[in-house]
C-alpha cells in the first residue's frame, strides 16, 4: 500500500490505493482467466500522464532508476520496459495497474452504452452476459476521479504553468531525472 502522502499528493495515493484494492479483487474474481505475468509486455506502451501522476511518480523515483534506461528502438515503446520488465512498477501510472482486467466504460458514440475491453491474453473466450458492475473496473469513475484531482493539483501548481486537461509524456521523466527540464 502506498503511504498517502503529504499535499498536494494524498488525494492521488488514496485513488492509487483504492484502485490497487479493486484491481487485487477483480484478479481474485477472475483468477480462472488472468494470465498476466512478469516478462507478459503487449500491453505497454509509450504514454502520457496528467501533471498530478507525473510529479508524484517523479518524487518516488531516484536517478539509480532512470539513469542508464536504454532509447527503444520503437517510439511507441514504453523507456521504462526494460528486458521484458516495468522498472518502475512500483510507482507505474494509474492505467498500467489496470492492464488486464475488464474495464467497463460509457460508448463514446452512444452514452447510453457501455463497452468492455480486456486483454485478449486472458479472456479467450467469455460471453459479455458474465460481466456486470459487479466485475468489471469502472473506467469512467475512476478517470472522473483521476481528473478531479488533477483539476484541483494544477490550479495550485508553479502559477497555473498547465491547463487541466495537459498531459505529459511519462518518458519526460527520464529528461527530469537527467536535470534537462
Ligand atoms: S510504466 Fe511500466 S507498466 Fe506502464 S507501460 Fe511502461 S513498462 Fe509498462
Ligand atoms: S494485460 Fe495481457 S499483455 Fe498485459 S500482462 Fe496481462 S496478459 Fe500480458
Amino acid at each position: 500500500m502506498h503511504q498517502p502522502g503529504k499535499a498536494p499528493f494524498a488525494p492521488y495515493y488514496q485513488l492509487i490505493n483504492e484502485i490497487d484494492n479493486l484491481c487485487e479483487s477483480l484478479e481474485e474474481k477472475h483468477k480462472q482467466h488472468m494470465n498476466c505475468k512478469k516478462g507478459c509486455d503487449l500491453c505497454c506502451m509509450a504514454i502520457s500522464v496528467f501533471p498530478v501522476e507525473f510529479y508524484a511518480i517523479k518524487g518516488e523515483l531516484d536517478k539509480q532508476v532512470t539513469g542508464d534506461l536504454p532509447v527503444p528502438e520503437n517510439v511507441d515503446d514504453c523507456r521504462f520496459l526494460v528486458g521484458h520488465s516495468c522498472t518502475i512498477y512500483s510507482s507505474r501510472p494509474v492505467i498500467c495497474r489496470t492492464h488486464g482486467l475488464p474495464l467497463l466504460y460509457r460508448s463514446l458514440e452512444d452514452d447510453e452504452q457501455f463497452e468492455l475491453s480486456c486483454c485478449e491474453l486472458n479472456f479467450t473466450k467469455f460471453d459479455l452476459e458474465d460481466f456486470n458492475g459487479e466485475n468489471t473496473y469502472p473506467m469512467d469513475r475512476i478517470n472522473s476521479q483521476l481528473y478531479m484531482i488533477n483539476k484541483n493539483f494544477v490550479a495550485d501548481f508553479e502559477g497555473g504553468r498547465f491547463s487541466e486537461q495537459e498531459r505529459i509524456p511519462l518518458s519526460d521523466l527520464i529528461s527530469f531525472q537527467a536535470g534537462n527540464l
